[in-house]
């Protein structure tokens, strides 16, 4: 089944009940009641491998059916969810942390990861080596105790691509499991775990929920993983709401037409910016001036909506932010992946490489309004700050 057709028909309860809803039922709950205490053992003992009600906090039906469909579409085996991408991504983390363990990060990880890396890990006397974000030199990092690889592909800001196949031969010839952040991607432009990851983070406050109302976080592993994986979150007392997860399935019955035109109205937009002498660099993927362009389009179904420029030279930070303010249909404001436009000043979040001489730089949420109105509302703002 093509992912458009299990974006619609997954995760939808009962199909074989007699009479229902179209949408799953919004289950809420905090206790849950067993007939007899034989009951009570039977669900106690079956939540150890299967997903059933045993307690609120686990999770009711409307977090399994949300939990399913994004295991149909990922191709996991299992998923897990939380209450923001950073606690999914954090709890990556967390998951294969021991004293002495080295992680390679990836230079292209969303930014506060950073702070988990440099609070928490550094606490527990785990090493963690940032590699370049389009990950080719990871071989030279690699050490003995090498306990996991993180990497995120679009990276954020700059949309840096990695060779995801020959990373993970690489990883798995020394017995080390990796994650991908696959926010960018949300699990219908590429599927990493049929690419060879064993971890796929979906931040589902973006694309996923689509709407700019729920914070959600969700790691999909495969088999292998998944043991690994399996009973931290839960100890630790993560748990989701159902009515957003109620809401998460909502936004992913469209999820495919709004990425569609999401593409569409930037591949627009991106036509436009070339025109502009305002403009130095597009970082697009597509592009094929995009360094990592080959592989993109190898491994990817398309783009989304975000799109970051480099202003001209002579340009400033101030010619940047006055560009965000005068702009009327585009928002400054962080997070992305729903219906509207963003604009925001941004420096990418880099060590490895050095991107402090370069800018200004906006990144902009392509959003999915009629793109000839996005395009008139750019023109007259560049126009404000042309020199
Ligand atoms: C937004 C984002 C996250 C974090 O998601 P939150 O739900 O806001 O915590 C993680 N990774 C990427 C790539 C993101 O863009």
């Amino acid at each position: 089944m093509d992912i458009r057709t299990k974006l619609i028909h997954c995760g939808r309860g009962d199909q074989n009940a007699e009479v229902r809803s179209v949408n799953p039922v919004l289950m809420r709950a905090s206790t849950i009641l067993f007939k007899n205490h034989a009951t009570w053992q039977k669900y106690r003992e079956l939540r150890k491998t299967e997903r059933v009600l045993s307690y609120g906090a686990r999770g009711t039906t409307t977090n399994f059916e949300l939990e399913k469909l994004v295991c149909e579409i990922e191709g996991g085996h299992r998923a897990q969810l939380f209450p923001t991408g950073l606690a999914a991504l954090a709890m990556v983390l967390l998951n294969y942390a021991e004293t002495g363990a080295h992680f390679i990060v990836s230079d292209a990880i969303y930014g506060p990861v950073r702070t988990v890396c440099n609070l928490f890990l550094k606490k527990v006397k785990v090493d963690v080596t940032f590699c370049r974000a389009d990950c080719t030199d990871v071989a030279e990092k690699i050490q003995e105790n090498t306990k996991l690889i993180l990497v995120e592909s679009p990276g954020s800001i700059l949309y840096e691509v990695i060779d995801l196949p020959k990373l993970c031969e690489l990883a798995h010839s020394k017995g080390i499991p990796v994650a991908i952040d696959n926010t960018y991607s949300s699990g219908y432009l590429y599927n990493p775990l049929k690419l060879g990851a064993d971890i796929s983070v979906i931040a589902a406050t973006k694309y996923l929920c689509g709407h700019s109302d729920v914070p959600m976080g969700i790691v999909v592993c495969n088999e292998k993983e998944w043991k690994n994986f399996d009973s931290l979150p839960e100890a630790l007392g993560f748990t989701t709401s159902p009515d957003d997860c109620y809401m998460v399935l909502r936004g992913m019955r469209t999820l495919a037409i709004r990425l569609a035109q999401h593409e569409k109205n930037n591949d627009a937009v991106v036509e436009f910016l070339k025109t502009r002498k305002e403009v130095k660099t597009i970082f697009y993927p597509k592009l094929e001036s995009h360094p990592n362009h080959d592989i993109f389009m190898r491994d990817y179904k398309g783009t989304n909506g975000m799109l970051t420029i480099e202003l001209a030279d002579g340009y400033t930070k101030e010619d940047a932010i006055k560009l965000t303010d005068t702009l009327k249909l585009f928002s400054i404001g962080a997070s992305w992946g729903g219906y509207e436009s963003l604009a925001t000043v941004t420096v990418p979040p880099r060590t490895v490489t050095d991107w402090s001489a370069r800018g200004p730089f906006v990144r902009f949420h392509i959003g999915l309004e009629n793109a000839d109105d996005l395009i008139a509302d750019l023109k007259q703002a560049l126009d404000g700050i042309s020199k």
